[in-house]
């Protein structure tokens, strides 16, 4: 097998289990590997530290696949890393129940590059490193007997597969496309996902915890549900019994797939969020709870500068057709924008719309999106549940 030789002082990260090495910490490769092929991880000094997934074509020029030099990286190690993840999920009670769960969080589930989202008795999987796309035969044996499900489809059509030099690929990897929509249940509220042509593997099964939060919030409120999607927050807070709820989103198939569901107090509207929000303040349209889940604006920390001002931006805009007294739910799942930084965004929003505000919530990704401790960066979506003055 070939090895990865580092320079000196890049055992570090390793040492604490982070499992990317970038190309500025490689000194040099012995042997030969292509694309995908697993070669040994070994410090400046000769001492081996574990075993990666190479990408030559990639800044993250390694994945980490194990901290063991020993371990063999074969369909055995896919079978035991899918069904430990399957596994502590369904050791969290919470997490039992649902139809719609993400049962591999890449990194922080110890396989680099690859995420698979169930619904009901459908898996979509996505593959998104050259290591990931080595062993997708593999995964996709070890996701069928952990969960026993009757399709799988694939969804590596993310942008990030160019910098490893790969396809964009989509298809059925096993059974077919079933007769009729799929549709999951979240709480006791039906949802239509697109899992071919929606957004990510169909759904934001992220924010699951979050939108029962809503609901838990909104009886008797008006509600303002912007960046909506499909509508998931505006389904839970009508299911809590909010007095209208107003959804916003710039995508017209993805509001056109649940808008049939709630009746007479939903109004959809096909709007850019930025826009909208100005109107409604012209009009002087208020709401007792806002939601903001914008998309991600920073998707590495060089983006950070450019996503501050759209973050403050949207975020000032929430406030001022916010109500007195209303809620402020807002989010960010830019990897770039720490929760530091994103707190301090919102606090400067609030300075220049002229508002009070305190928190009263921190909020977070669900369950089955842990975060490993030696993978901070798996720690993308932060939120703030804001009570204003
Ligand atoms: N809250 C949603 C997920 C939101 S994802 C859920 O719980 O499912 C972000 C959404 O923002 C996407 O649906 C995208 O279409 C939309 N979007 C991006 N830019 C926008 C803009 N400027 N105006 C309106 N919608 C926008």
């Amino acid at each position: 097998m070939a090895k990865l030789i580092l320079q000196p002082g890049k055992e570090r990260s390793v040492l604490r289990h982070h499992p990317w090495l970038f190309a500025g910490a490689v000194a040099h490769l012995s042997g030969r590997a292509r694309s995908g092929d697993t070669v040994d991880i070994v410090a400046d000094d000769g001492r081996p530290l574990g075993r990666a997934a190479f990408s030559p074509q990639s800044q993250i020029r390694a994945r980490l696949w194990t901290f063991d030099p020993e371990e063999t990286i074969d369909d055995a190690f896919f079978k035991r890393r899918v069904a430990g993840a399957v596994e502590r999920r369904r050791a969290l009670p919470d997490l039992q129940e649902q139809k719609g769960l993400r049962l591999i969080h890449a990194e922080s589930d110890g396989l680099p590059g690859v995420i698979a989202d169930q619904y009901g008795d459908t898996v979509v999987l996505q593959l998104t490193s050259a290591g990931a796309e080595k062993w997708r035969h593999a995964i996709v044996g070890a996701l069928q007997k952990a969960t026993g499900c009757a399709r799988m489809f694939e969804r590596s059509d993310s942008e990030v597969r160019r910098l490893e030099g790969l396809e964009l690929v989509t298809g059925w990897l096993l059974g077919e496309a079933p007769q009729t929509p799929l549709v999951i249940d979240e709480h006791g509220v039906c949802l239509g996902i697109d899992i071919a042509g929606g957004h990510k593997t169909g759904f934001y099964l992220d924010q699951r915890d979050n939108r029962l939060l809503l609901r838990t919030l909104a009886a008797g409120k008006s509600v303002l549900n912007c960046f909506c999607y499909t509508g998931g927050f505006s389904l839970q807070a009508l299911a809590g019994g909010a007095a209208e709820v107003c959804s916003i989103d710039s995508s017209g198939p993805a509001l056109e797939l649940n808008a049939q569901l709630p009746g007479a107090r939903a109004q959809w509207l096909e709007a850019d969020v930025f826009q909208a929000l100005r109107d409604f303040r012209k009009e002087g349209r208020q709401f007792d709870i806002v939601v903001l889940d914008p998309p991600k604006f920073a998707p590495s920390a060089a983006h950070a500068e450019r996503a501050a001002r759209a973050y403050k931006d949207i975020n000032m805009f929430g406030f001022r057709v916010l109500k007195p007294g209303g809620l402020l739910m807002t989010y960010s799942c830019s990897g770039g924008v720490g929760l530091e930084l994103f707190q301090k965004i919102v606090a400067d929003a609030a300075l220049d719309a002229g508002r009070e505000a305190r928190i009263v919530r921190r909020l977070a990704g669900s369950a089955d999106h842990p975060v490993a401790l030696s993978f901070p960066e798996g720690e993308y979506l932060k939120g703030l549940l804001l009570q204003s003055g």
